[in-house]
């Protein structure tokens, strides 16, 4: 696996949010907050060892079966709902959109419906209401990153669940 220079993705999601306010006045932060026991956010591959030791998150592996990186280890942060803004990992930064991959070519941003029940903004479902800055730069970043083998095996795996997911029954109670 190529090392993945963090910082350089940190710095150019380091200035954009999801609105052009602080969108946890909508929901009080809750991405921030352990809003199912256990729950996290993944860290890509690699960027598990710029948080190893540090006194306000913890790294989980996560069991080889439900690994969420084909072929490589997958690791979750837990924090306790702060965190030095400028250290938070790349998911965070890019929620709530996730990159889905058409056809396995092209990259485009959906939002993450793992956040269904959490986010106002992916409830909301409508890219247009997301500030624009914040949008091109998420898409930016995932285009670079899929350059790297093991996190373009990962955008993959989540577009295939994405396309699965889309004709999930319980979404018939909500639409
Ligand atoms: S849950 Fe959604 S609306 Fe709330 S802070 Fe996170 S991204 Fe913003
Ligand atoms: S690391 Fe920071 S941004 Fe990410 S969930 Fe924790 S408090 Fe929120």
């Amino acid at each position: 696996m190529a090392t993945i220079n963090w910082s350089f993705y940190y710095q150019q999601l380091d200035k954009v949010t999801p609105l052009p306010v602080d969108c946890g006045r909508l929901c009080g932060s809750k991405c921030c907050t352990e809003w199912d026991n256990g729950a996290g956010v993944y860290l890509l591959p690699g960027e598990e060892q710029l948080f190893e030791g540090l006194a306000w998150c913890q790294t989980v592996p996560i069991p080889k079966i439900e690994a969420a990186f084909p072929g490589e280890y997958s690791y979750i942060l837990q924090c306790r709902g702060k965190c030095p803004r400028s250290k938070r990992p790349l998911l965070c930064r890019t929620f709530p959109l996730t990159p889905h991959l058409k056809d396995g070519k092209d990259i485009s941003l959906v939002f993450d419906e793992a956040g269904w029940f959490i986010c106002p903004l992916v409830q909301l479902g409508e890219l247009s209401r997301l500030d624009p800055r914040f949008v091109r730069q998420v898409l930016a970043v995932w285009r670079q990153l899929a350059e790297d083998q093991a996190i373009h095996s990962y955008i993959l795996a989540r577009s295939k669940e994405i396309d699965h997911s889309r004709n999930a029954p319980w979404k018939k109670l909500f639409f």
